[in-house]
């Protein structure tokens, strides 16, 4: 878990403004959901199997006694809020969109921390493969407004209720004839969760496993139609793809459509962002039966994407002014003088450490103030003091009394 610095805190604000204004225009409406919520809703929406709820998650009992977790990832607690929330009543198509902390105890690496912040969208009430092409969209859009575009982007279908079993049976087939070649971790989970096998990152997993069949060879009708869809319509709109066939994720609700974006810029944790449908979750969850589609990205790991890159955003700059005054009385006036441009919205900055005129000025100069006004007994003798802007050097002479004012 590490802090977020001035400096830093001043870019991922510009970050994260460019994440509301594509949320905006793609019509998602935000929604903030409480930091911990009770054990079970994850363990359901996410899998008993998955690393996320068999080992990662950071869960305790309160003192009433009941078992809480704090949020790992964002797709559980925004349909719980939906569910919740009546939502879906609201309208046939509810489409929301988060961004905050999230918590998983894994063994931390270059982009992989214990606290770290996703923003994220959902699509709730809609089977339309458009949508699922939205959510690959939305954070493409928002990494080209930030001058990122040499990203991945990596699609599969992961099938249905229907499709997913008989190829699951299959899978393990296959995979137990191969046992004595696979990693321990992949051994055990042949029979649990065997998908996950397919996704080892173990190259003798890789190797092994080279021939098996794909989930995406194995679908019934609806998700075969529902998958050429996604990939007419991402031609039609000229976004580069890749199909993986082993792509699984690591969570367990996804149906039909799973997708992820990876970056070059990453290390071994290449993954900007993830997504997928989920048509069983929302009832899963105990609301009405409601299809529904969404993602998550990794805020981290795009800031380290843009530094790589040199596409850093301008932060918020320093202040608009910085009044430096040279003895008590005009010290007392800057001080005043702040506090008023302050009310009206102006940032505005003075000293406090009785600092010389010099001092003043080369701290005026580090923070990046746009004028300044030097203030002393002459000024207020006359009522008029010289503004300098500190990029041209320009002054010009302004009345002390009206000041506040005429700067505004
Ligand atoms: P997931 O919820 O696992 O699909 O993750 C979605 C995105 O969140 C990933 O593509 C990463 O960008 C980010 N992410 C997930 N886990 C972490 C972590 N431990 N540290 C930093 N970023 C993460």
């Amino acid at each position: 878990m590490r802090d977020i610095l001035p400096d830093e805190a001043a870019r991922w604000r510009a970050v994260e403004n460019v994440v509301h204004q594509v949320m905006q225009a793609f019509n998602y409406r935000e929604i903030r959901t409480p930091v911990m919520e009770q054990t079970e809703l994850f363990a359901r929406s996410i899998g008993e199997l998955t690393d996320i709820v068999s080992k990662e998650m950071y869960t305790f009992t309160d003192r009433s006694g009941d078992s809480v977790t704090l949020k790992p990832e964002g797709t559980a607690s925004a349909l719980r809020a939906y569910i919740q929330g009546n939502l879906g009543e609201q309208g046939s198509l509810t489409k929301l969109y988060y961004m905050g902390p999230m918590f998983r105890q894994e063994r931390p690496q270059a982009g992989r921390l214990r606290q770290f912040h996703q923003f994220g969208a959902e699509a709730l009430g809609a089977m339309a493969p458009e949508l699922d092409v939205e959510m690959m969209l939305i954070p493409l859009t928002m990494y080209r407004n930030l001058g990122i575009s040499q990203t991945s982007l990596l699609i599969n279908s992961v099938g249905c209720q229907r499709c997913r079993p008989p190829y699951k049976e299959l899978l393990r087939r296959e995979l137990r004839k191969v046992r004595a070649h696979l990693s321990d971790d992949s051994q055990a989970r042949i029979e649990q969760n065997p998908f996950r096998v397919l996704d080892s990152k173990d190259g003798g997993d890789r190797k092994a496993t080279a021939s098996m069949p794909l989930m995406k060879d194995h679908l019934c009708a609806e998700c075969s139609a529902h998958f050429a869809r996604v990939q007419e319509l991402l031609k039609k709109l000229n976004v580069p793809f890749e199909i993986d066939g082993r792509l699984v994720r690591g969570l367990d609700y996804y149906t039909k459509t799973a997708f992820e974006i990876t970056s070059k810029d990453l290390g071994s944790q290449d993954a900007l962002a993830g997504g997928g449908r989920y048509d069983l979750l929302v009832e899963e969850l105990g609301g009405k039966p409601t299809p529904g589609v969404g993602f998550a990205a990794g805020m981290e790991r795009l800031m380290i994407v843009m530094e790589k890159r040199d596409t850093t955003v301008p932060g918020p700059s320093g202040p608009k002014i910085f009044l430096i005054g040279l003895d008590g009385p005009s010290r007392t006036w800057a001080f005043e003088t702040a506090c008023a441009l302050r009310a009206r919205g102006i940032p505005a900055e003075t000293d406090y450490l009785e600092r010389s005129v010099k001092a003043q000025l080369r701290e005026a100069n580090r923070q990046h103030a746009e004028f300044v006004l030097v203030i002393g007994e002459e000024e207020l003798k006359t009522g008029t003091g010289k503004v300098k802007e500190m990029k041209t050097g320009r002054e010009n002479t302004v009345s002390l009394k009206t000041f506040v004012q005429t700067f505004s």
